[in-house]
């Protein structure tokens, strides 16, 4: 059972209520309860009631959170969502936008909801600007994916394969600076060189990375000719990837580093593993699959074969009296495995082929061993 209040009564709203008159109440109490408006000794209380009315709106608002709470009560919307992921998708801005300055202190916000990751300016307002503006490279650079088509045969015995990766690489004019070289760098005017700035949608402030300088506070007089001051340009390096023997389909390599540029960090590059078909083998996971014939009589009688494994050919028994479908299994004769010392099998499935025209003398031998078997 949850102790909690009811979400509509929380708010002071209808069970009817439209979006607009949602916001409208929720705009008032977050008024209200404003910490920086309640007498000192308030202060926890009206912190844990600003923290309710925000989980009310946040449910509420959202036509999907609502029908499940109208259907199913605090217990359907708490087994459904973890409690950071209630303020998912509220743009808790545009409800204070527009109400200017009412000369709340900042970092309000993040005292209460900075340990959840939940950010009350709506989406990752840092990430959003850095796209926007693409002046700015993020600290870390984004991992990347190539495929890489592998043979069974390159698998079998590992190799290294030439790829090429289009990716953005630290400028090599201005080795990152985004300046023009010989020329200086200046304080960022938006950040005034701190590297850092205040947002404020009116009643919380929170500090964020500059996005003009990210976070450098510095940035070029002169824009660098090559990257045009971001610091890094787009190019086609040329990799040599060691594939391991024993890769399958979908095995991802990852090469450290050699992802996108950052401002800080190159992210990884992930070399992911396509497996072309081959024409003598079928693979299930280490195992190898293959198919053989031998003739009616061999099979009755027993013999050996040869049998094709990645090694080239081997000499196999093949039992007398085998059964046309039956698997043998040539041990350690399948394929490496990833990162480990061990080795599949063979598996070799046998078909006996009957004889589909007998010559005269064939047929009388048939109808003796017919009888033969009958006596
Ligand atoms: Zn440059
Ligand atoms: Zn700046």
């Amino acid at each position: 059972m949850s102790s909690k209040r009811d979400y509509y009564e929380t708010l002071g709203v209808k069970k009817n209520a439209t979006h607009e008159d949602l916001k409208k109440a929720y705009r008032e109490l977050a008024l209200r309860y404003h910490p920086d408006r309640v007498p000192a000794e308030k202060k926890k209380e009206a912190e844990n009631t600003f923290k309710e009315i925000s989980e009310a709106y946040a449910v509420l608002a959202d036509p999907q959170k609502r029908a499940l709470y109208d259907q199913q009560g605090h217990s359907g919307i708490d087994q459904k969502y973890a409690y950071e992921d209630l303020y998912k998708g509220t743009d808790f801005n545009t409800i204070f936008e527009g109400l200017g300055d009412y000369g709340l202190g900042g970092g309000y916000f993040e005292d209460i909801f900075g340990d959840l990751g939940v950010d009350l300016l709506g989406g990752n307002g840092r990430r959003r600007q850095q796209e926007s503006t693409g002046r700015v490279a993020p600290p870390r650079g984004r991992d990347l994916e190539v495929a890489v088509s592998v043979s069974l045969e390159e698998s079998y015995r590992g190799t290294e394969k030439t790829i090429a990766v289009p990716r953005y690489d630290t400028c090599p004019v201005c080795k990152g600076s985004g300046a023009k070289p010989g020329t200086d760098m200046t304080a960022c005017p938006d950040c005034r060189g701190s590297g850092k700035k205040v947002v404020s949608n009116g009643i919380f402030q929170m500090a964020q990375i500059c996005p003009r300088c990210g976070g450098a506070g510095k940035i070029a007089q002169t824009p660098c000719d090559e990257c045009h001051e971001e610091g890094r340009v787009r190019v086609t390096r040329t990799l040599t990837v060691t594939i391991p023997p024993g890769v399958d389909n979908g095995s991802r390599l990852r090469m450290k580093g050699e992802g996108e540029a950052g401002t800080a960090a190159h992210g990884d590059l992930f070399v992911v593993v396509e497996m072309l078909p081959h024409r003598t083998f079928e693979r299930k996971s280490s195992d190898l699959l293959v198919e053989i014939t031998v003739s009616m009589s061999r099979a009755i009688l027993g013999t050996e074969v040869r049998v094709p494994t990645m090694d080239g050919g081997v000499m196999m028994k093949i039992p007398a009296g085998i059964q046309s479908g039956s698997t043998l299994r040539l041990r350690g004769k399948g394929m490496p495995e990833l990162r480990s010392k061990g080795v599949g099998d063979e598996l070799v499935k046998v078909r006996v082929q009957m004889p589909r025209h007998l010559t005269p003398r064939q047929r009388e031998l048939m109808e003796e061993f017919e009888k033969s078997a009958v006596g």
